[in-house]
């Protein structure tokens, strides 16, 4: 039985009660509320503009529609993440060209990037894997040699920065997730943040289905023109209700998942067997987002070390299953093979990422290093 959760959300009363008030009024969209989680998040991350959304994936689709990106175009992609990072660039009809991930933290390799540029790229995407910032210099220095946008997928990289900069404002535009289990949530949600007002302007009517006014500038309620082709990637104002409070208690979490990876380091015993990904290597400051263990010696069967660990009580998970290109949906479309893609493999099959969230008490925090002590030999 799990008796420490991989990741659960952090609601107190302050939660409920912000639920509770925007239920009492009747404005459970268009609100001032969304405006509000915005500011704050932007301010928190030094980003000049925010915009909240229903989800990171629908933020990252935005981006490429923001930006034109279409069928015909190609668009450079890590190749270790969530599927979403890819299925935002599928969605708009563009091609996916996926680049492996370095052999330490599984951030995309940057010296692979430019063999992959071709006149169809239109830009690059990364994801700051784990909460480990990628390595941003690298990457925008090929951008802008290149004439191709950046999009960061923050999705767990809430805190993380590089020499005091905030993720997400090295490209055009970052993108954060608020899924239960990231590092704040609104159940489920993202926010889209950039410092270009041209870009969060169009997202904006692109999120509310093409329209042109927003709900607040109608003159006569109900009345409104559709200039662009748009969705409803909305968020409401239940979500945006828990945003503010999640946002607002954020330095607080930030610091507890670092205590806890500390206390986790400090507990664990090294051994040949398994690298452990580190989160400081200034300037770069992570995220804290898990502990991620890396299993080194083939004769270790990750799936035995996972059973025995949750068998413990320790709950675990898996970023991510596979590589990208070796899920069916492009292995079939674009006929990719195992082993094109060798960091990434190592990563997604002997990779396990164990807790660092605020629910641990040291208890917990004691029975995952025991565990890892005593079920990983040597
Ligand atoms: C969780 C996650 C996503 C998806 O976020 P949603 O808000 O669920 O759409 C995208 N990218 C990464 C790296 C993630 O971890």
């Amino acid at each position: 039985m799990i008796k420490v959760p991989f990741g659960r959300p952090d609601i107190t009363n302050q939660e409920i009660k912000a639920v509770v008030n925007v239920l009492k009024n009747p404005i459970l969209a268009h609100g001032p509320l969304s405006r509000t989680f915005e500011k704050l998040f932007a301010k928190y991350t030094g980003s000049k503009f925010a915009t909240t959304v229903s989800s990171c994936t629908a933020g990252m689709h935005l981006f490429y529609l923001a930006k034109d990106i279409k069928s015909g175009d190609e668009v450079i992609v890590t190749s270790q993440s969530h599927i979403s990072t890819a299925h935002s660039i599928s969605l708009t009809g563009a091609k996916p060209i996926f680049v492996d991930c370095n052999s330490f933290n599984g951030n995309i390799d940057t010296s692979k990037i430019e063999k992959k540029i071709t006149k169809k790229t239109k830009a690059i995407s990364l994801v700051h894997h784990l909460g480990n910032p990628s390595n941003m210099n690298a990457i925008i220095k090929i951008a802008k040699k290149n004439n191709l946008l950046v999009l960061e997928d923050c999705a767990t990289a809430l805190g993380a920065s590089i020499n005091n900069k905030h993720v997400g404002n090295f490209g055009n535009a970052g993108v954060f997730s608020f899924y239960p289990i990231k590092h704040i949530t609104t159940g489920e949600g993202g926010i889209i943040i950039s410092n270009d007002k041209k870009i969060i302007d169009k997202i904006n009517m692109l999120k509310a289905f093409g329209v042109n006014k927003s709900y607040l500038k109608r003159r006569i309620p109900g009345e409104y023109d559709a200039s662009l082709l748009g969705l409803n990637y909305r968020m409401n104002e239940i979500s945006a209700a828990i945003g503010i409070e999640q946002i607002k208690r954020f330095p607080k979490f930030l610091a507890i998942r670092k205590k806890n990876y500390n206390y986790l380091l400090s507990k664990i015993i090294k051994k040949q067997s398994f690298d452990i990904v580190k989160f400081e290597n200034k300037p770069f400051y992570g995220s804290y987002y898990c502990l991620c263990i890396v299993i080194k010696d083939k004769k270790i069967n990750r799936l035995d070390i996972i059973n025995k660990l949750n068998s413990e009580g320790v709950g675990t998970s898996i970023y991510y299953p596979k590589p990208i290109p070796e899920m069916t949906y492009y292995k079939k479309k674009y006929g990719y093979s195992s082993l094109q893609f060798k960091n990434a493999e190592k990563f997604s099959y002997k990779s396990i990422a164990l807790p660092l969230g605020t629910h641990l008490k040291k208890k917990d925090l004691n029975l995952i290093a025991n565990s890892i002590n005593k079920v990983i030999k040597f």
